[in-house]
């Protein structure tokens, strides 16, 4: 059966419609792998043939276009990659989109902004929409400034900080975090966890790799299904229901 643990009584609603009358046909269903959400701060959208996440750069920027170009490829061959899923409709997928000038101080979406400190984010998911300097990216880095591990290094903490974006908190703060991993917790709590808990996480400083080399675990990609397309992990749970959008 799905292992979904809540630290408090906040779960998402397709979790309250997820009740299986049936524990042969709970039996089949495919456990995700982990992440840890903050669910309020999961992204939603009105319309549910329009899920994108407009992305633009605050002006003016201090970051190269080349950079710009590089944080795009990396985020669309990351989470857009794990978001592109072959059961889900393109009409339904999520997708980070735009990418150019934010045209205002407050204009929608995600703003990214060249920092001079440690990559972070000023909020969590969508309590990002329209804040300026909310991702922030140091492409002065020690690891940034040599040409032979640049992509490397924008990768590293690009995919950590889009994970922030989609309303994922930091790995090691889960309750059940094993004793071995002595990182201490960072930043906001989340209240979701969904399967185990995951070493090879982006999104845990306990990965012996920083931000796993911005490579997404299994448990990634499926953490961010599940929590955006519910309905698949539905589907198999409760088949008898119907099935959703
Ligand atoms: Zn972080």
């Amino acid at each position: 059966m799905v292992s979904v643990m809540t630290k408090n009584l906040a779960v998402l609603p397709f979790l309250l419609l997820s009740a299986c009358p049936d524990e042969s046909i709970c039996a089949q269903f495919v456990e995700p792998d982990p992440l840890f959400a903050l669910s309020p701060a999961v992204w939603q959208w009105q319309n549910l043939q329009d899920r994108t996440i407009p992305v633009c750069w605050d002006q003016p920027s201090t970051v190269s276009s080349d950079d710009q170009a590089l944080v795009r490829r990396i985020v669309e061959a990351s989470w857009n990659v794990a978001l592109d899923h072959e059961s889900v409709s393109s009409m339904f997928r999520v997708r980070f989109v735009g990418w150019g000038p934010c045209v205002s101080g407050d204009a929608p979406g995600v703003h990214i902004v060249g920092w001079a400190l440690n990559p972070s984010v000023s909020a969590i998911g969508a309590r990002l929409d329209g804040k300026q300097a909310g991702v922030r990216l140091n492409m002065a880095l020690e690891a940034c400034e040599d040409v032979a591990t640049h992509e490397f290094c924008v990768r590293s903490q690009t995919v950590h900080e889009f994970g922030h974006v989609l309303g994922f908190v930091h790995e090691q703060n889960r309750p059940d975090t094993p004793s071995y991993c002595d990182e201490e917790p960072a930043g906001t709590d989340g209240d979701l966890m969904v399967g185990p808990w995951d070493l090879d996480s982006v999104m845990n400083y306990c990965n012996p790799l920083w931000s796993g080399h911005g490579h997404l675990s299994d448990g990634d990609i499926e953490g961010a299904r599940f929590v955006y397309y519910p309905w698949l992990y539905e589907r198999v749970f409760c088949p008898t229901d119907g099935g959703a959008p």
